[in-house]
């Protein structure tokens, strides 16, 4: 699948929409979830234009990939979840239900999050 440089978060990296950031680097940014489904729920993006995380593990180089998942763990550990407990999620394509086609990982905390997957069908 070809990136779409007219997604939201990749308008939101360019600075054509706004975003409420919590945390940024060189190579990747934090921002909070328009519609939260959780008290912590905070977006990671790569700055890069990578449509998933079949893309981002495969065609990142090592330093935005390393980059990026530090950036989850400090997230997590500035939204005062660590200890609480907390949960990182990315879906990708139609199965996992991936709306916007720029990689990114939910951070969910704050509240006890339920079981992790509610099958509905075989
Ligand atoms: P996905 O289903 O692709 O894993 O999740 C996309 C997420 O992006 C959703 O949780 C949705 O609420 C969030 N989202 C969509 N558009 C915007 C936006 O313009 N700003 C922010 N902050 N979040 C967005």
């Amino acid at each position: 699948m070809a990136y779409d440089s007219e997604n939201v978060f990749a308008k939101i990296l360019r600075g054509e929409l706004p975003c409420d950031k919590v945390y940024e680097t060189d190579h990747a940014l934090a921002f909070k979830d328009i519609q939260p489904q959780a008290p912590v729920h905070i977006l990671v993006i790569p700055k890069g234009p990578y449509v998933s995380m079949d893309d981002f593990s495969e065609n990142a180089s090592d330093a935005e990939i390393s980059e990026f998942f530090r950036v989850v763990g400090q997230v997590a550990r500035d939204a005062g979840v660590v200890e609480t407990g907390y949960r990182m999620l990315a879906n990708h394509g139609d199965d996992g239900r991936q709306e916007v086609p720029h990689f990114h990982v939910h951070v969910f905390g704050g509240c006890d999050l339920g079981g992790m997957v509610r099958r509905v069908s075989a």
